[in-house]
């Protein structure tokens, strides 16, 4: 699939049948973008939601931002992304909430000419989707792994070190993207015998987190103490997907009256650096929302002009049916050592590692 080679920015053809997503003849400064968010899971989305409606007006867009409902999200989002097609979206961008469930919003949406674009989370099983843009999330995971090791290796300089896995909701393109970078670090390990998963529980399937609920981690974390860290066993490390559930799990090995052990997370929650400036979450990831927003609105900037946007990845993210043109930015561990540095120029976070 040869990328951005379609100089066809004066051509008369429609976008729409463009299937590599060359330029479109670009469309009225003041169009309507649609902005299609999953469910409130995380503080990034509910950040995400305010960044695109004030970005998209200060850029001269109409905007319609949705998210799904916390429990019907499928057909929720399924419905809001039909509705931003009829209403005569230019672009629409969807955080997923389910990958795979979106085939038919997506196909309706690129057949009357509109551009897709899978902001965060991959959408899968479709040849309609025109972009994909996000933190490079296998980084991610391989970030979080690394965190895992440097963490334990700090407490007790030689292994085995036990630990538990934790991934994220199986229908979020992302969770075994994260587990699968995570186990690029861990894997060689494990299979030494340095890293002892005490469980026994290595699949992503025994180790996701449904919705990405902070109760579902909070009682399989419980769960875990019981069955496997009695009589004095130690639980050295979790790999935990992101900040919510690992401050569940947290919640539950302080419950059981256990030694926290090295907690990894993503998302830098002002709760999450909170807790690691107090010495119990070792490590997040920060994936700057306000970036990835702005980088986002670029994207539709250059649609609007008739132009090509940028696109710096060409072969990391297949969704099944295609290798879909990107633009990843890089994600930055932070645990207590680098917070004020990786948090400097954020209002918000900045004051928290004072
Ligand atoms: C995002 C993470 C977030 C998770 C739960 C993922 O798709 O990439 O940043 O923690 O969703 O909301």
């Amino acid at each position: 699939l040869a990328l951005g080679t379609a100089a066809c920015g004066d051509s008369e053809r429609e976008g729409s049948s463009s299937p590599s997503g060359a330029a479109a003849k670009g469309f009225a400064a003041d169009s309507l973008i649609g902005v299609a968010l999953p469910s409130k899971t995380s503080e990034n989305w509910v950040l995400a939601g305010d960044l695109f409606t004030n970005g998209l007006k200060d850029a001269g867009f109409k905007s319609d931002v949705q998210y799904a409902g916390a429990s019907t999200t499928v057909a929720d989002q399924q419905a809001q992304i039909s509705a931003m097609v009829t209403k005569g979206a230019k672009v629409i961008v969807i955080g997923a909430t389910d990958a795979a469930q979106l085939s038919t919003q997506v196909k309706a949406a690129h057949d009357a000419g509109i551009k897709v674009v899978a902001y965060d989370r991959l959408i899968t099983q479709t040849p309609d989707l025109d972009y994909y843009i996000a933190f490079d999330n296998f980084k991610v995971g391989q970030l979080q792994g690394q965190a895992l090791l440097d963490g334990m290796k700090a407490k007790k300089a030689t292994g085995p070190w036990t630990v538990e896995l934790f991934s994220g909701s199986p229908d979020d393109n992302n969770a075994g993207v994260f587990f699968n970078g995570a186990m690029d670090v861990l894997k060689p390990l494990i299979d030494k015998g340095d890293v002892i998963v005490g469980s026994g529980q290595k699949d992503v399937k025994q180790t996701a987190i449904q919705g990405w609920k902070a109760e579902g981690a909070q009682q399989r974390m419980d769960s875990l103490l019981t069955s496997t860290y009695t009589a004095g066993k130690t639980l050295d490390g979790v790999l935990s997907p992101n900040d919510t559930l690992a401050r569940a799990i947290i919640t539950s090995v302080k419950a059981a009256n256990k030694p926290i052990p090295v907690v990894t997370g993503q998302d830098s929650e002002v709760e999450s650096v909170k807790s690691i400036m107090a010495g119990e979450q070792y490590s997040t990831i920060n994936k700057d929302t306000r970036k990835l927003v702005a980088e986002t609105i670029n994207m539709v900037k250059a649609l609007q002009a008739g132009n090509e946007p940028t696109i710096n990845d060409t072969k990391s993210y297949n969704n099944g049916v295609k290798v879909v043109p990107s633009y990843l930015l890089p994600p930055v561990i932070v645990t207590k050592a680098n917070a004020a540095e990786a948090y400097a120029n954020d209002p918000k976070l900045s004051p928290l590692t004072k």
